[in-house]
C-alpha cells in the first residue's frame, strides 16, 4: 500500500534516511569548531578580521562555566556564521575569500582534517543521512607542509568510524592545469578503496566548460580505476556551449577508444604509458568533437548542479537548491527550477553543497521542497533512489540501502 506522509515536520524529516552526493568538506565546518580552532591559531591571524562581538562573546565564555559557557559559545558561533554568510553572499570573490581566509587555514594539519571529517559525518548522522559522497580538493590542504598523501590519510582516518557508507570525491580545480590534475588522478587510483569519484570544481565563469586537461585526467582515472565515477560542476553559473555538450556526449566514446589503445600496450603498461594514451586520444579526437552525432544523452558522467536550461539529457544532476540561492544564481527558493526538472523526469538528486554558507542540513532542503513545491514521500523516494543508483557505493551497499529507503518512504 502506498504510504502518504504529508507535512512532515523537522523531526520527521531528520529521521528519514537520505543519500547525499554533493557536499564540499571545506564548506561544511561547524562554526563553533572554527572558533575553537581559530583561538588556538590566533584570531588576529585571520586576513578578514573577526567581528568584535563574536570575539567578545567567545572570550567571555572562557571565564564562564556550565550552561552559561555553553550558551555563550553557541551564541558566538551563531553570530560568527551570520557574519561569514553575510560576507560570502556579497559576491563570488567574497565567497571564495571566506573559504580561503577563514576555512582553509584551519584545514592544514592531520588532526584538524580528521576532526572536521568526523564532525561532518556526525552532523550527517543527526540529519538522517545513510550514504554520502564527500568532496574536497586535497591540494588546498598542503599549505602547512603536508603532502597530498598525508592529507588523504587524515581525511580517510576521519571516515573510519562512519556508520554508513561514505566515499570521497577528489576535485581538480578549474584554474589549475594538467600537472595538478595528474596528481589528483593518481590519488584517485591509489586510494580507490576510499575515493569513489573524480570531479572538476571551482569557478565556471572564469574557466568554463569541459577543460581539455581535465578530460585527459578523467580518462586516465577511468582506465586505471574503472569503478571510479566522474562528475563535473556544470550548468551552475553558466550554460555549457555546444562543444561542451558534444564532449559530454562523446566522453564514453573517448573512453572506449582510450581503453582499446591501452589494451594493445598489454599488461606491462605503466601509469605513464596510460597517461600518454589519454593525452593522445584527447589531442587527436578533441578537434572533431564538436561535430559528434550521437544520442548518448545519458552516460556515466554526472553533473554537479546542472540546474540551468533544458539540455542536461538524462544525466544524473546533483542539484543544490539553497546553495544556488545563496550564491545569487536564482532569486529565491521558489524560483529554483528543481521542481520543474524533477517533474520533467530528469534524474534529479538533492544536496546541500555545504552547510556552513547555506545554513541548511539536507532535511531542511527537503522541508523547503515540501513547503514550496508540495513534494511528498514519493518525490523524496525518487530522488533518493536516483542518488543511490548513481552513487559510487558497492552493489551490496546499494541493495541494502534500496530496501532501507523503500521501507521508510513507502513503495510507490
Ligand atoms: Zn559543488
Amino acid at each position: 500500500m502506498r504510504k502518504h506522509i504529508t507535512n512532515m515536520g523537522k523531526r520527521k524529516m531528520r529521521s528519514l534516511p537520505k543519500i547525499m552526493l554533493h557536499e564540499h568538506l571545506d564548506c561544511s565546518l561547524r562554526p563553533r569548531t572554527m572558533l575553537e580552532l581559530w583561538e588556538s591559531l590566533g584570531f588576529e591571524k585571520a586576513k578578514i578580521a573577526f567581528p568584535a562581538d563574536v570575539l567578545e562573546t567567545w572570550r567571555r565564555a572562557g571565564s564562564e562555566s556550565g550552561t552559561d559557557r555553553r550558551r555563550s559559545r553557541a551564541q558566538a558561533a551563531a553570530s560568527y556564521q551570520k557574519f561569514l554568510v553575510g560576507f560570502a553572499s556579497q559576491s563570488l570573490a567574497n565567497y571564495v575569500g571566506a573559504i580561503v581566509d577563514h576555512v582553509l587555514p584551519l584545514m592544514q594539519t592531520p588532526a584538524n582534517l580528521t576532526r572536521i571529517t568526523e564532525e561532518r559525518i556526525d552532523d550527517a548522522i543527526a540529519d538522517g543521512i545513510v550514504g554520502m559522497e564527500l568532496r574536497f580538493a586535497p591540494q588546498l590542504h598542503t599549505w602547512g607542509g603536508l603532502s597530498l598523501e598525508q592529507v588523504m590519510d587524515a581525511v580517510v582516518a576521519g571516515t573510519r568510524t562512519s556508520p554508513f557508507p561514505i566515499k570521497l570525491t577528489l576535485c581538480a580545480l578549474r584554474h589549475e592545469n594538467g600537472d595538478m590534475a595528474r596528481k589528483i588522478a593518481d590519488l584517485c587510483v591509489k586510494y580507490q578503496r576510499h575515493v569513489g569519484v573524480f570531479d572538476l570544481a571551482a569557478d565556471e565563469k572564469a574557466n568554463p566548460g569541459l577543460l581539455k586537461w581535465w578530460l585527459k585526467a578523467a580518462l586516465y582515472v577511468k582506465m586505471l580505476a574503472p569503478k571510479t565515477h566522474v562528475t563535473i560542476h556544470l550548468w551552475e553559473t553558466d550554460e555549457p556551449t555546444d562543444l561542451d555538450i558534444a564532449l559530454l556526449r562523446g566522453f564514453e566514446g573517448l573512453l572506449n577508444e582510450a581503453t582499446a589503445r591501452a589494451a594493445k600496450l598489454g599488461d606491462s603498461a605503466d601509469a605513464d604509458a596510460i597517461w600518454s594514451v589519454a593525452e593522445q586520444v584527447v589531442e587527436e579526437l578533441y578537434p572533431g568533437m564538436s561535430h559528434i552525432h550521437t544520442d548518448a544523452d545519458s552516460g556515466s558522467l554526472r553533473i554537479g548542479h546542472g540546474f540551468r536550461g533544458n539540455r542536461q539529457g538524462n544525466r544524473l544532476l546533483e542539484v543544490c537548491p539553497t546553495s544556488n540561492v545563496v550564491t545569487g544564481q536564482v532569486a529565491s527558493f521558489a524560483d529554483h527550477p528543481v521542481d520543474r526538472l524533477h517533474r520533467e523526469g530528469k534524474r534529479v538528486t538533492v544536496n546541500t553543497d555545504g552547510t556552513l554558507f547555506t545554513e541548511v542540513q539536507l532535511s531542511d532542503e527537503y522541508r523547503k521542497l515540501q513547503e514550496h513545491f508540495g513534494w511528498t514521500a514519493a518525490d523524496f523516494l525518487k530522488v533518493n533512489l536516483t542518488a543511490l543508483e548513481g552513487s559510487s557505493f558497492s552493489q551490496r551497499e546499494k541493495a541494502r540501502l534500496r530496501a532501507v529507503l523503500k521501507r521508510a518512504y513507502g513503495r510507490p
